[in-house]
């Protein structure tokens, strides 16, 4: 089956601009906040969120990265994988309220294992998570706090993301495999 478009160019801005509102209407303001993103597409994400929640908020907000790949439970069946870097920003997260960005969220594994890997890093004063799909099939007690859209799918599918920065072009599909 041909892949099926559920999100155009102008969906997906809007979607991460009510997302970045949401987060600064849940944090009462900008402070405190950190927004990390989970290579790869989450730090495309991670950067238009916290570009986003700047410009809202009239405050430049913290952006970075967070690199799963050595905390992931699966490492030992994926041992070539290649890690990103992490990229902390100044001020560290010690005491902050880190928002997490990824493009879809499954399993909840790798959110689990972002989790670990923030612990590395410091101590939050809280951690929420924004994804831009959730498509369902949770295997762990994870959930997101701001959701671009929910995408209930069958396990054979596979979400396509795509985005100017790493794809050309912009755009999430659902395609059945
Ligand atoms: P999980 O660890 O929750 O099972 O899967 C989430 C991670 O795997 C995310 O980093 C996401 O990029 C990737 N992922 C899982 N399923 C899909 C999918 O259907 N489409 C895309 N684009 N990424 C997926
Ligand atoms: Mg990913």
């Amino acid at each position: 089956m041909p892949a099926r478009t559920v999100l155009q160019q102008p969906d997906i801005t809007r979607a991460l601009t009510r997302i970045s509102h949401e987060i600064l209407e849940a944090n009462r303001g900008p402070e405190g906040l950190v927004i990390l993103g989970i290579p790869t597409r989450g730090v495309v994400l991670a950067d238009r969120i916290g570009r986003l929640v700047s410009e809202f908020s009239g405050r430049p907000v913290p952006i970075g990265s967070i690199d799963v790949t050595m905390y992931r439970d699966d490492l030992a069946s994926n041992p070539t994988r290649v890690p990103s870097p992490t990229r902390i920003p100044a001020g560290g997260i010690d005491g902050r309220t880190v928002v997490l960005v990824d493009d879809v969220l499954f399993s909840g594994r790798t959110i689990r294992a972002a989790l670990d890997a923030l612990s590395d890093q410091g101590r939050p004063r809280a951690v929420r998570l924004a994804t831009l799909v959730d498509r369902g099939h949770r295997e762990l007690p994870i959930r997101p706090d701001f959701v671009g859209k929910n995408l209930p799918s069958a396990l054979s599918e596979r979400i396509n993301v795509r985005l100017m920065e790493t794809d050309g072009a912009e755009a999430v599909s659902i395609e059945d495999l």
